[in-house]
């Protein structure tokens, strides 16, 4: 019998909302995501290995990912 492990990263969609992307210079939605390596078994995560590394944000317009800071002050009004 054969098991398939690995470890690698998975990403989660943690947030979505709008923003004002600094790239497009207009308001967008973007999601907002959070990385974590996983051990897997048959290529599904099961235990999270490390705390979240980091998240950061997408655009869903331009396709731009970028630091979650930008959230701070580029907050729709
Ligand atoms: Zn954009």
């Amino acid at each position: 019998m054969f098991f398939i492990f690995g470890i690698g990263p998975k990403t989660k969609v943690i947030q979505k909302s709008q923003f004002l992307c600094p790239v497009c210079r207009t308001r967008n939605t973007y999601e907002l995501k959070q990385q974590r390596n996983y051990f897997s078994l048959f290529f599904i995560p099961l235990i999270p290995l490390s705390k979240a590394k980091g998240e950061f944000v997408k655009c869903l317009n331009c396709g731009t990912e970028m630091p979650s800071t930008v959230l701070n002050h580029a907050q729709p009004d």
